[in-house]
């Protein structure tokens, strides 16, 4: 390969972006408010912030366009970004494809994956706001991880639920979150009410994330200077991880290119967020047309086949009702290997942005995922988590699209974690042992049959 070739495309401290941007602000409609279960009416900032920290709560209902990165947090940033956009010149090449393809990495972090980025957000506007411990749900593992490094930095205590089945599978994500001072309960535990009562029902529950997150709310509201933090789905989390799509914005100006095609992976949506909230704002004001693809797993598939509607975000209904793409919240995904997308919901704004047809959505066969994780370890170096490869399954796609028609597209997308604790996913496709799996409409249809009923608010 010629040595005059740019393969990374990287800003340097003082060129990184010091705001975040609300995509909401170039919206033309919003999306329905968030509602408080008890009344059925629209959430305020005085309720948000009895869950939230205050200025978290004013976050999640804002409209305002730019809001400054807070110089603790800026700091915090600078120890891991700006994250470079790479061009995967060697994927190209093995694709045989006329296509450019970049890639935005936020893998190289301790946590391995973007969620530091609303982590550290999150923990420093309750440190000032003098709150003292924290507690959070994780499944996979990576956002207790971002949240332990988080509470470690800002000296908050962090009591975090681990999925019990996922502490099983994955002891080395609960000692690196202990390293960092979190207590790690597997859940269910017999720490919280919800926890004993699960246990004396069935000893062996290898517990799920709606009864982690009803344990971990349980705990912060009985517990004095204590909130509850969540790692996707909020539009605070979206609106911290424009910090992806700001530095990717500038990047590809570096790169002297603009993308067709912005992808990324979708589980509760804070990665595609961010990542195409810089390049949405040049759609919604018509400056530039891209496709913005969001890409579900066929196991979980809120966008493709769920329902626009109002929607508890938790199994234990302890959350506000949110409207927004679901395959309703009784909804179980099959246990696929990309633990952070088995979500049942979607952030209300990429739901409204996907409903007035600004965004578009894929689902892909978790087989077919690492088909593409593989050839992308082999060509460009990186071992990818098993969720960003979606994301790559559909970038790849889309450049064997481009070599049937000719066309020279340019694709960016987003790589939002590597795959060091992902092996035994790993294990499970190079023994041939990994199966495709998609709901039946009758599962679907099920799960949506239990919505919560909004008639109960209307008189
Ligand atoms: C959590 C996670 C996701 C999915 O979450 P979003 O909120 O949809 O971004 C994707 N990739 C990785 C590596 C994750 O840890």
């Amino acid at each position: 390969m010629s040595n005059q070739k740019i393969n990374r495309f990287i800003l340097t401290e003082n060129e990184m972006p010091t705001a975040w941007y609300n995509v909401r602000a170039d919206m033309p409609e919003q999306h329905d408010p968030l509602l408080d279960p008890a009344s059925g009416k629209p959430a305020t900032v005085d309720m948000l912030s009895g869950i939230f920290a205050r200025e978290l709560a004013e976050q999640e209902l804002t409209t305002k366009r730019y809001i400054d990165i807070p110089g603790p947090v800026l700091d915090y940033y600078k120890k891991y970004r700006p994250s470079p956009v790479i061009r995967a010149y060697d994927l190209e090449r093995a694709l045989d494809t006329p296509a450019k393809i970049y890639f935005k990495y936020e893998g190289n972090n301790t946590s391995g994956s973007h969620k530091l980025n609303s982590a550290v957000a999150q923990a420093y506007y309750n440190k000032i706001e003098g709150i003292n411990h924290i507690t959070t749900e994780t499944g996979a593992g990576q956002w207790g991880t971002a949240l332990a490094m988080a509470c470690a930095y800002f000296d908050i205590d962090l009591t975090v639920f681990m999925v019990k089945i996922s502490a099983m599978q994955k002891p080395y994500r609960k000692a690196v979150m202990e390293t960092y001072g979190a207590k790690v309960h597997p859940s269910p535990s017999d720490t919280t009410k919800v926890g004993r009562g699960m246990l004396a029902k069935s000893p062996d529950d290898g517990g799920s994330l709606g009864t982690a997150i009803s344990e971990a709310v349980e705990l912060s509201v009985s517990t004095e200077n204590c909130r509850y933090c969540l790692g996707s789905v909020l539009n605070q989390v979206v609106l911290h991880q424009s910090i992806i799509g700001e530095e990717a914005y500038l990047q590809m100006q570096k790169a002297g290119d603009y993308p067709d095609y912005v992808i990324g992976c979708a589980g509760g949506g804070s990665n595609l967020g961010g990542l195409v909230a810089s390049f949405m704002r040049d759609k919604l004001t018509g400056k530039a047309n891209p496709v913005c693809i969001a890409v579900e797993p066929a196991a979980c598939p809120s966008m493709t086949r769920g329902r626009y509607a109002y929607d508890f975000c938790d199994v234990g209904h302890v959350t506000p009702l949110a409207k927004m793409y679901t395959t309703g919240s009784a909804f179980k995904p099959a246990s696929i290997h990309a633990g952070g997308l088995r979500f049942h919901g979607m952030s209300p704004i990429l739901s409204k942005l996907y409903h007035d047809g600004y965004l578009a959505a894929r689902s892909v066969f978790q087989k077919d995922v690492f088909d593409a994780a593989v050839l992308f370890a082999r060509t460009e170096a990186i071992l990818p988590a098993p969720e960003s490869a979606h994301a790559i399954r559909t970038a790849i796609d889309i450049a064997l699209e481009c070599k049937e028609s000719g066309e020279a597209k340019t694709i960016l997308f987003g790589l939002t974690g590597n795959g060091s604790f992902d092996l035994t996913a790993y294990m499970s496709y190079l023994d041939g042992e990994m199966v495709n799996f998609a709901p039946s409409d009758e599962d679907i249809e099920q799960s949506l049959s239990r919505l919560p009923d909004m008639s109960v608010y209307e008189k």
